[in-house]
């Protein structure tokens, strides 16, 4: 097995695809550092996807051991894998810590009462208030919008930025020991949102997809080359499956380090 750096924040991506993929497994990914493992946003199959990702990547790296889940928005292609990721930590026992879970508050009652209450809450009438319902599952962190955070490791740090989206969602940029990557999550073209994401940027992530809730590739293809050095691409539709694209696009299963640089850009 494959052993990283922990001075080295480390991204695996489990999914590339968009909503509507035929070819990929939906957006998310797992960012590595020091003792954290973070997840960020959980479709379905979630099981089957860090399985796949992380045997192709020589890690070992289960369920458990995922430390932070960051949920970006309630989109389908973005949570409809955290009922199985709860259920799974539920059945893993007291001796597992619960993970951290990073979302809206605006949408945590939502999430509740819309996706886990009818699996995995207690029925109606529910005895307790969402929160307390929640907590025998994850260690909430409702956040502001525009609100940063840090990770179960101290080092690792967020901060948000709300997206130009057809629902309530963030992109982020995430701090580790000099070395930043940048997350667009789903957006509309927006530059503002790209100069927010590119400042000090080392890597940065970003979504490619069709116009209106997304961003066409032809927006991205205009950017100056220093820019697209320093981008991969993520939300993929099939259409570009087989297409030269003017960034790579991440790939399942291919671990990235991301690395501080230095010079234009
Ligand atoms: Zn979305």
């Amino acid at each position: 097995m494959r052993e990283l750096d922990s001075e080295v924040l480390h991204l695996l991506p489990l999914g590339v695809g968009d909503a509507f993929t035929t070819r990929y497994y939906h957006t998310s990914f797992l960012l590595l550092a020091g003792g954290a493992v973070v997840l960020v946003d959980v479709p379905a199959p979630f099981g089957k996807m860090l399985r796949e990702a992380t045997e192709k990547a020589g890690l070992r790296v289960s369920t458990e051991d995922i430390t932070d889940v960051v949920l970006t928005h309630l989109h389908r292609d973005h949570c409809n894998g955290l009922e199985e990721f709860a259920y799974r930590r539920m059945l893993a026992g007291e001796g597992v810590p619960l993970p951290r879970l990073h979302l809206l508050d605006e949408l945590t009652e939502l999430l509740w009462y819309t996706r886990l209450e009818p699996s995995l809450g207690p029925g109606f009438p529910p005895a307790e208030s969402f929160e307390e319902r929640m907590s025998e599952f994850f260690l909430l962190n409702p956040l502001d919008r525009g609100q940063g955070f840090a990770t179960e490791l101290a080092e690792l740090v967020f901060e948000t930025r709300i997206t130009r989206h057809s629902k309530p969602c963030f992109g982020f940029r995430a701090d580790y020991r000099g070395a930043r990557l940048a997350y667009s999550c789903d957006t509309e073209w927006d530059p503002e949102h790209l100069d927010w994401l590119a400042e000090d940027a080392d890597l940065i992530v970003h979504e490619v997809g069709e116009e209106g809730p997304h961003t066409p590739l032809e927006k991205l293809a205009g950017l100056p080359p220093g820019l697209r050095r320093r981008m991969r691409l993520v939300h993929l539709p099939d259409a570009l499956a087989d297409r030269d694209l003017p960034m790579p696009p991440l790939r399942q299963g291919e671990i990235l380090s991301i690395q501080k640089r230095g010079g234009e850009g």
